[in-house]
């Protein structure tokens, strides 16, 4: 595939790009109360513990909202293009892109799976297709 724009990653989200390149999605799990946070983050917001562990998510879910950027236009993305709000099935949400599937058929609440699409420069990104029924 070409190239991408790579994600900022800092010490609080490494866990997480170093899942993804293992095409494991990690998620945050405070170990106070429990609760799953996404994106990576020090503290937990219910409780304010900062200690905390990873779950591995199945990496199924649903679509909960999506938009497809139109402008400005970038050299590193492919258009059109969907940035999807995904419901993980164990209760979190994460932004991703949704690929597999025409914009037009995208819809809400469709059911989606992870993937993992790798990039010329080393870059591996979680990205969402739909779940083929069997
Ligand atoms: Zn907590």
């Amino acid at each position: 595939m070409s190239t991408r724009l790579s994600p900022s990653m800092t010490p609080d989200t490494q866990f997480f790009w170093d899942g993804v390149r293992e095409h494991r999605l990690l998620i945050q799990r405070c170990c106070g109360c429990g609760a799953l946070r996404h994106p990576p983050r020090p503290m937990c917001p219910r409780c304010n513990s900062v200690v905390w562990d990873t779950v591995e998510s199945a990496g199924r879910g649903a679509v909960f909202s999506f938009v497809m950027p139109h402008h400005p236009q970038y050299p590193w993305f492919e258009y059109p293009y969907i940035v999807a709000l995904v419901d993980l099935d164990e209760g979190t949400r994460i932004v991703s892109n949704l690929v597999g599937v025409a914009p037009d058929d995208a819809t809400i609440g469709m059911r989606v799976e992870v993937g993992y699409e790798h990039f010329d420069d080393g870059l591996v990104l979680p990205m969402f297709r739909p779940v083929v029924a069997s």
